[in-house]
């Protein structure tokens, strides 16, 4: 009987695809077993395995797997499940959450390797010199990838010289699958079993009595070897001993001591100290326990609405200790910014070792070893700490599954697919694998306080910071008039500089926030009005003054900057915005003896640059730090009296009709950073409206009332939670066929939708590394079907498909988008 394997690939299939098996691997693959397959006319693709069957493919002739990975899954059934339902709801496909979800290091790569033939009749007077190079290199080395060749001749296409050593059959070429992932291995020495008896070592120290540096060496392995292992890492030794490494090596040389290398993990961390139950929660805190347990009770997902500095991770910490002790798992979900050192250092405070990270910022090896703890359930992974995608872990046994700072929209991937909410995500995942969720902000998102409203999601609250500490007093500082009578020094009011010299002489730390990296957005010219635009971007260079260089922050694209307008050739140009690098500037000229950093995307690109900066500040090595929206992530900076808001119309006036939400978020959050002790902090904002409603619900703290009124104009002007949106995005080089299409795929979606379904438009910024870009929304109102819509969708898109005119087009459905 015949036997085939349906199988899924990390690649944008709408099918699942089909491969022969014979006898043995179909008794061999389990379901969640990784298999190379061969895909296409030569590539070698790494894919999961799913059912086996007899069921032959009908439109085309299966091949056969190349090769079975794993003896046991690495994938739960469970976890396709969730996997296909991130899938359909988000409009991609499931090999698409395949490439996201699985560390890179699990989907093998396929490169072609080129090695030496080890033919006699090669003729070296036939070869070209470039041919000759080739071969004299791989006389040295046994195969070489194609790109090494490339540096090795120094050119791009090498292809056609390859071909050309094939048919002189020089070399020989195949596709070879590389794992790329590496258990580190850590290199231990041990004594030869021989000298377990006293006699034999007896014997061995005479004989070194000559070489003194050996028998010491062989006398502090005795010293420094744990009690219960027979062996000690070199490192250690070494370090501990002052024993030389050649000193060592002599030894094994000699066949005394043996070089033993093993697998260990990179995740280590000390054992915990603090015991959970020393914590001593007040009494907002055990009401809040009480609220949020009676939820689970009643299965429903729940909200922990607590003020900035409140003790929500108290709470947490209290929670995940009772699900540990119940042998469950825990997941703890941070959106990407606020993935900092300062919670994982709590975290590990009272659970040590059993805290992990998974992170893009981690290599990818880290990222395997927390995968494969996950899947056996080891103590090393019981509560994982992450950013979106870990939410893709295998986990078995979840009990807890915790979404920090819910409101951050940081949480949504963008790009590529799939473009899921990692919090909604983390819910199904909860209600898949039955365990609880946990919501926690001071800020909560209007979607998740519809739902709690309309009792779909329990509700905690905590409305008092911990030890009574008062909330920040919050000024709005009306800059319109001072702007006027020129009274403004640079972007700082007189009563913003005021303020920080007080702070400076208490010794006081200081957070400013502006919302925008760079020097300045735009650099204009003064005469026509010309501000230089990215060749491949319809967006403005902005000004980046430390290297003086105008900059795309859409694709990259930067240049130095010129000194003259580029349309009418005047010297007249001036800059116009202003970003954190300007105001870092200012404040260098305003405080020369105060120390100034700053903390944006431009500082904190390395993988502990983020940390380094948190830290430099917490240890009071600058006074004053000036961020983008970095700085208001659950930063916890005990010594900050002052924070100053340098501008909150740009964040108000930004056209999304979510701005006024995510401005009163942005603005209680980064104000929630001042005074976290007794001390009341301060915080000024400075807007040209000090009227404006949202900057008064702000500075009131009114969240209710920030509720009522965003949630009365989302319902006037159709916007979720009243409604779904889908936006489709259409994306092409040609302008006019972009046009077309678009029109084109909307006037199909209105003839078939029920629903409202708005553009084609072009976004803000309508062409980027130059693609056009035409954006059409649907609106679907919560009486019509949304699983029907979808489909519909997927039904146009297919006859949109069938016109070759339009292949080149690119489709992208964005679920929710936000
Ligand atoms: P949030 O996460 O709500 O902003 P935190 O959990 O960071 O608040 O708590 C604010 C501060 O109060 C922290 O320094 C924390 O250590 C302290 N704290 C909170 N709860 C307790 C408690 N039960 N006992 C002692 N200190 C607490
Ligand atoms: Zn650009």
């Amino acid at each position: 009987m015949d036997f085939f394997l349906d199988v899924v690939l990390p690649i944008p299939l709408q099918r699942f695809f089909t491969y022969r098996l014979n006898a043995e691997q179909a008794s061999l693959i389990k379901k969640g077993v990784r298999v190379a397959v061969p895909f296409g006319k030569s590539k070698i693709y790494t894919a999961i395995a799913l059912d086996i069957h007899h069921n032959a493919p009908i439109a085309y002739d299966a091949k056969e797997i190349h090769q079975v990975l794993d003896s046991e899954p690495i994938i739960t059934g469970t976890q396709l499940k969730h996997w296909q339902w991130i899938a359909e709801y988000y409009m991609c496909t499931l090999g698409e959450v395949l490439r996201g979800a699985l560390p890179s290091a699990f989907l093998l790569e396929s490169e072609t390797l080129v090695q030496s033939s080890k033919m006699e009749n090669v003729d070296e007077a036939e070869l070209t010199d470039n041919e000759f190079l080739i071969l004299e290199a791989l006389k040295h080395q046994s195969s070489l990838k194609i790109d090494e060749i490339s540096k090795i001749v120094d050119r791009k296409n090498v292809l056609p010289i390859v071909n050309q050593l094939v048919k002189k059959e020089a070399i020989i070429l195949h596709e070879s699958l590389n794992e790329l992932y590496r258990p580190k291995l850590e290199k231990y020495i041990r004594l030869n079993t021989l000298y377990e008896s006293e006699n034999n070592l007896e014997n061995l120290l005479k004989t070194l009595t000559r070489a003194q540096k050996q028998s010491q060496a062989i006398l502090a392995f005795f010293q420094l070897k744990p009690k219960n292992s027979a062996l000690i890492k070199v490192n250690e030794f070494v370090k501990s001993s002052g024993i030389s490494k050649a000193v060592i090596k002599a030894l094994i040389d000699k066949g005394i001591f043996e070089a033993v290398k093993v697998r260990t993990d990179r995740i280590q961390f000390e054992e915990n100290s603090k015991e959970v139950n020393q914590i001593q929660l007040n009494e907002l805190q055990t009401k809040a326990i009480v609220n949020i347990k009676s939820s689970f009770n009643s299965n429903k997902v729940c909200l922990l609405h607590g003020v900035t500095s409140s003790g929500k991770t108290e709470v947490y910490i209290k929670l995940i200790d009772e699900v540990l002790r119940a042998g469950k798992q825990v997941l703890y979900l941070l959106p990407e910014i606020a993935l900092t050192s300062q919670l994982i250092n709590r975290l590990r405070a009272y659970f040590g070792n059993k805290v992990a990270v998974y992170h893009s910022k981690y290599s990818v090896n880290e990222r395997v070893e927390v995968w494969n703890n996950v899947l056996h359930n080891t103590k090393k992974a019981q509560i994982v700490i992450g950013a979106r995608s870990a939410l893709f872990l295998p986990f078995g046994h979840l009990g807890l599954v915790v979404v920090d700072e819910e409101h951050e929209s940081s949480f949504k991937q963008f790009d590529p697919a799939p473009r899921y909410h990692a919090r909604d995500a983390a819910i199904v995942l909860a209600s898949l694998q039955e365990s609880n969720c946990l919501l926690g902000s001071a800020t909560p998102s209007i979607e998740t306080y519809f739902n709690v409203k309309s009792k779909k999601y329990g509700f905690a609250q905590m409305s008092r910071r911990f030890g009574d500490v008062l909330m920040p007093e919050i000024e709005l500082v009306d800059i319109k008039e001072a702007t006027r009578k020129k009274r403004m020094k640079g972007h700082f009011s007189e009563r913003l500089l005021e303020e920080i010299s007080t702070c400076l002489e208490e010794k006081e730390q200081i957070i400013l926030f502006q919302n925008r990296r760079g020097f300045a957005p735009i650099v204009e010219c003064t005469t026509c009005g010309n501000a230089t635009q990215c060749p491949n971007c319809d967006v403005s260079l902005t000004y980046h003054q430390h290297r003086n260089q105008l900059r795309c922050h859409y694709c990259g694209y930067h240049m130095s900057l010129v000194q003259s307008c580029q349309a009418c050739g005047n010297n007249t140009l001036d800059t116009k915005g202003f970003g954190t690098e300007q105001i870092q500037e200012e404040l260098l000229k305003l405080f020369p003896n105060h120390r100034i950093g700053r903390m944006d995307l431009d500082t904190t690109r390395g993988k502990y640059a983020y940390e380094k900066i948190i830290n430099a500040f917490e240890n009071h090595e600058f006074d004053i730090l000036v961020g983008t929206q970095m700085v208001t992530k659950g930063l916890d900076f005990r010594n900050v009296a002052l924070v100053g808001i340098m501008n909150a119309d740009n964040l108000l006036n930004f056209p999304d009709y979510r701005a006024h939400e995510r401005s009163f978020q942005l603005m209680t959050q980064v104000a929630g950073r001042a005074g976290r002790t007794e001390k009341r902090g301060r915080v000024l904002i400075q807007t040209y409206n000090p009227y404006h409603q949202i900057l008064h619900q702000v500075s009131n703290y009114d969240f209710d009332k920030m509720f009522t009124e965003q949630l009365y104009e989302r319902e006037q002007f159709k916007y979720p939670p009243h409604v779904r949106i889908i936006r489709i995005t259409l994306k092409d080089k040609d302008y006019n066929k972009l046009n077309e299409a678009s029109d084109w795929f909307a006037s199909s979606l209105r003839n078939v939708l029920k629903t409202q379904v708005l553009g084609p438009e072009y976004p803000a910024v309508a062409r980027i590394r130059n693609q056009y870009l035409k954006n059409i929304l649907i609106k679907i109102s919560s009486n019509s079907s949304v699983l029907q819509t979808k489909n519909s969708i997927k039904r146009i898109e297919k006859s949109f498909n069938a016109i070759s005119y339009y292949r080149s087009i690119r489709l992208i459905y964005n679920v929710d988008h936000i």
